[in-house]
C-alpha cells in the first residue's frame, strides 16, 4: 500500500515511523515544504521538546477527542516508545523533555528512525493541490506529482508560519467544501487596552483571574511578563487558549493579584512585593496590587502563537480521523479543530492523532 503524508512536523514523522514499523511493507512517503523535518519541533519548548506531561488532562484540551485518544494511546505509552527510540525521559514535576533537554535530540532520533525504516522523504516540496479519483489520491507539488492509496495530511495550523503552518491545506479543504472552524492565534501573548509600555520586559509572579461578563471562568498562577502593548508569560499564553474557547469575547477581562498569598498590602508596602519599577507603575496609576485589571483587545499575531485554535471541523471525521466526504484520507495535529494549553498536550495530541490513524490504516 501505497501512503502520501503532507507534512515532516511531530504528527506527520510519528505516523511515518509508526506505519512502517508496524506494517514493513508499506511504502511510505513524507511531503515536506522545508528543506529539513520536523522544523519547528526544534523551538518547542524553549528549544527544550516539552513532548509529554503525566499530570490531569482534564480542561487541557477544547475538545474532549483529545482526552478520548489520550485514553488509547497513553503519555505513558508515548514516554515509552520514544524511550526506545533513545529520546528517555527527563520529568520536571509532570512535563516530560528529553533528558538531554535538548529538542535536537528528538529530531535527531526521530530521523534516524526514519531514515533506518526506509521512509521516503520529499524536501522542498509544497503541496498546492489533490484529488480523490478512481480511489487513488493524487498529489501536486511545486515539483511532482504523486501518486497515493490513502493520503494523510499532517500540514499543522497557522501558527508560526514562518516554519512552514501558514493554513495552505486549509484553504484546500474549504475550497473542497470541508468545514473550517474560525482560526485564531493560541497560546499566545495577549494585547490589552491598558498601556503597559512603562513596565515593558518587567516580570512578576502573580494570580491571572480571567472573567468574561463579570463571572469567573479560570484561574491560574504563574510569571507574567509585561509587554509595551500586553502582557505575556505561560500563565497569559493559557488565558488566550482558555479565551478562545468563549464564545463572546466581547467582555473580557483579566484580573492579576500581584501578591495572591499575601493578604491587604498597603502602598507603602509594594516595593517589597513587585520590582521597583512595576510597584512606580502601581503607585503612580493609583492601582491595586491585588487587583490589577487588564481588558482583552486582542491575541498578538499567528508569527508568535504557539499554536492555533481552531481548523477542519471534527464534524467532516469519523472516529479514525478519516474523512467522511472522502474515504482514504486521513488527518493527524494541528490541522484538526484541537489544541491544548501549555505543557506538552499539542504535541501529544499530535503523536495521539497520528497513532490512531496509524492503527487505522493498518487494519
Ligand atoms: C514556539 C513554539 C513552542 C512550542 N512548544 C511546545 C511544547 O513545548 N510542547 C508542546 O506540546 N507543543 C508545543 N508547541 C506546539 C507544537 O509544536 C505543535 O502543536 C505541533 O508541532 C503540531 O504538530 P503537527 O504535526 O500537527 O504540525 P507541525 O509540527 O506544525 O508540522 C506541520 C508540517 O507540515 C508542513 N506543511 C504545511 N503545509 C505544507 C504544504 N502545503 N506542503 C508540504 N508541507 C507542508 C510544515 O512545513 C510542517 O513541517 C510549540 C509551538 C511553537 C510554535
Amino acid at each position: 500500500m501505497k501512503i502520501g503524508i503532507i507534512g515532516a512536523g511531530a504528527s506527520g514523522a510519528f505516523l511515518a515511523i509508526r506505519l512502517k514499523e508496524n506494517n514493513p511493507s508499506f511504502d511510505v512517503t513524507l511531503i515536506e515544504r522545508n528543506d529539513k523535518i520536523l522544523k519547528k519541533v526544534l523551538v518547542t519548548g524553549n528549544g527544550r521538546c516539552n513532548y509529554a506531561n503525566m499530570g490531569d488532562l482534564v480542561g487541557k484540551y477544547n475538545n474532549e477527542l483529545a482526552n478520548k485518544l489520550l485514553k488509547e494511546f497513553k503519555p505513558q505509552d508515548i514516554v515509552a516508545i520514544f524511550d526506545k527510540y533513545g529520546i528517555h525521559p527527563t520529568y520536571l514535576d509532570e512535563l516530560v523533555f528529553p533528558t538531554s533537554m535538548s529538542a535536537q535530540t528528538v529530531v535527531l532520533m526521530l530521523s534516524k528512525k526514519i531514515e533506518e525504516l526506509g521512509i521516503k522523504v520529499k524536501l522542498n516540496e509544497n503541496v498546492i493541490d489533490y484529488q480523490k479519483k478512481d480511489n487513488k489520491f493524487y498529489v501536486k507539488t511545486n515539483e511532482n506529482k504523486y501518486i497515493f492509496d490513502k493520503l494523510v495530511i499532517s500540514a499543522g495550523g497557522c501558527a508560526y508560519p514562518q516554519l512552514g503552518t501558514d493554513g495552505t491545506l486549509l484553504n484546500i479543504l474549504k475550497k473542497k467544501g470541508y468545514k473550517i472552524e474560525t482560526l485564531s492565534p493560541s497560546l499566545s501573548p495577549i494585547k490589552t487596552k491598558e498601556n503597559t509600555k512603562k513596565i515593558s520586559g518587567q516580570r512578576a509572579k502573580g494570580r491571572v483571574t480571567l472573567l468574561n461578563n463579570n463571572e469567573e471562568v479560570y484561574k491560574e498562577d504563574g510569571e507574567i511578563l509585561f509587554k509595551d502593548d500586553g502582557i505575556s508569560g505561560i500563565v497569559i499564553l493559557n488565558m488566550s487558549a482558555r479565551i478562545n474557547r468563549l464564545n463572546d469575547k466581547k467582555n473580557i477581562k483579566l484580573v492579576v493579584d500581584l501578591a495572591p498569598n499575601s493578604k491587604a498590602i498597603k502602598q507603602n508596602q509594594y516595593y517589597e512585593y513587585v520590582a521597583p519599577k512595576i510597584a512606580e507603575y502601581l503607585l503612580a496609576n493609583n492601582l491595586d496590587i491585588h487587583h490589577l485589571v487588564f481588558t482583552f483587545k486582542d491575541f498578538y499575531e499567528y508569527k508568535i502563537a504557539e499554536v492555533s485554535h481552531g481548523g477542519l471541523s471534527l464534524s467532516e471525521v469519523n472516529d479514525s480521523l478519516e474523512s467522511k466526504k472522502e474515504e482514504g484520507l486521513y488527518f493527524t495535529g494541528e490541522v484538526l479543530d484541537i489544541d491544548g494549553m501549555c505543557g506538552g498536550y499539542n504535541l501529544m495530541f499530535a503523536f495521539a492523532s497520528a497513532e490512531k490513524v496509524s492503527k487505522a490504516l493498518g487494519e
